[in-house]
């Protein structure tokens, strides 16, 4: 089915943008829809952490190559998105630390492995005696706005077009007969369609049935008083993400699984529910002993788009429409991977960089994408 428009991208956040400004680098015709305009799904609520850091090895590839797009951002777009601050992860089985470190090492990560006692002078932590560390000197956290902001414009100027409108897709057949405009019933037609719209996938696309919910991840903001590094504490299941020099933004890694079907009904400015942030601050009190001093500053909501293994779709489940959901709460940092995945998919038909891995069929299988004991890979 012929179109005006090489590609129609469905929504506009870090996903959907970062795939248009990659294809229209490629020389393609793109048409970008959001019903709300840029960066108003969940990308506006991240938290932006950028690593390496994976336990699978080919989500860690896809990160390395990720955080490469977003360490040379300013040099390529003249826009500084990205603030390095070290990532510390903390566990205490130490072959699964030494099997991702291995991992880490093997794809060129500027990575170390830290003892218990070099994570205790690194911090002013407690620390036990068997737990230890792997330190990513390179990783941080962008500023999901801006990148995406960014992005989009630089994608406008490479002719990529962008409509503020709900966008339908018309499934005719085996195939896709175009995209229904809400506002005007107008239909749009393309050679291939990406639909990038996160938590509200299932309702972009009922008809697959796809084996993703909506969970609620709260977001707690504390006044520190100190610079950190990323932390990811799996003993005592909490991270923690500097903002600016002395806040910090901090979760649960593993957050209760309550879900939220409706996105449209989810108020993301609500706090997090006082005994929640109570117990969050308790776990990080067990780390820092100087964390009886921090000041709770509030918080807000999001919602992560979950897969029964944490892990994305990136499919073509109707010819010539590809979906990239299921991000499972980690897909900000691999934009540009998704993005250079669905370029590949429709210039080449096939992926050529990455393990096309990330197939609805898995589910079926029953061949998960697994890490190693940090199967869940927030963040
Ligand atoms: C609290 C929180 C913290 C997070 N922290 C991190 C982190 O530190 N690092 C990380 O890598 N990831 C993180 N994530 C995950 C990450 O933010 C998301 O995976 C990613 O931003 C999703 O981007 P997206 O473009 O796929 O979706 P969204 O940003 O949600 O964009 C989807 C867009 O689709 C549009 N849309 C929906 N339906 C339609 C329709 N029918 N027609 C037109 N438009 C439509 C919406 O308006 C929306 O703009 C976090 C997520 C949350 C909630």
């Amino acid at each position: 089915m012929g179109g005006a428009y090489d590609a129609v991208v469905i929504g506009a956040g870090s996903t959907g943008v970062t795939t248009a400004y990659y294809l229209a680098r490629e020389g393609f015709r793109v048409l970008v829809i959001d019903r709300r305009g840029v960066v108003q799904g969940m990308t506006a609520y991240s938290l932006g952490l950028v690593r390496s850091y994976y336990a699978n090895e080919d989500v860690a590839r896809m990160s390395h190559y990720s955080h490469g797009f977003f360490m040379n951002f300013e040099r390529n777009f003249g826009v500084n998105v990205f603030t390095r601050t070290g990532l510390l992860v903390i566990g205490n089985d130490e072959d699964d630390m030494r099997r991702t470190f291995e991992v880490l090492r093997g794809i060129g990560t500027n990575a170390r492995l830290l003892s218990s006692n070099e994570i205790r002078e690194m911090l002013n932590a407690d620390v036990a005696s068997n737990e230890v560390g792997i330190y990513e000197e390179d990783a941080g956290y962008a500023d999901t706005s801006l990148y995406t902001n960014t992005i989009m414009n630089r994608a406008r100027e490479l002719g990529v077009e962008f409509i503020i409108d709900e966008a339908q897709v018309q499934v005719e057949g085996d195939g896709v007969a175009g995209v229904r405009l809400v506002s005007n019933g107008g239909i749009i037609r393309a050679n291939h369609y990406v639909v990038a719209t996160n938590v509200w996938i299932q309702k972009t696309l009922p008809q697959l049935n796809l084996p993703i919910r909506n969970i609620i991840e709260r977001v707690v903001r504390v006044d520190v008083g100190r610079s950190l590094p990323n932390v990811f504490d799996y003993v005592n299941n909490f991270y923690i993400r500097p903002e600016g020099t002395n806040g910090g933004l901090m979760g649960l890694l593993y957050p209760p699984e309550d879900t939220w079907t409706d996105p449209d009904t989810f108020n993301p400015l609500a706090e997090p529910e006082f005994d929640y942030a109570v117990n969050l601050m308790e776990r990080a009190a067990r780390r820092f002993p100087w964390f009886v001093n921090v000041k709770y500053l509030g918080g807000w909501r999001g919602l992560y788009d979950v897969t029964p293994d944490w892990m994305p779709i990136i499919d073509e489940p109707i010819k010539d429409l590809i979906i990239v959901a299921g991000l499972s709460g980690h897909g900000f940092k691999l934009a540009p991977a998704f993005a250079l995945m669905v370029t590949e998919l429709i210039k080449y038909g096939r992926m050529r960089t990455f393990r096309d891995i990330f197939r609805l069929i898995r589910f079926k299988e029953g061949r998960m994408v697994k890490g190693t004991v940090q199967e869940k890979a927030a963040f």
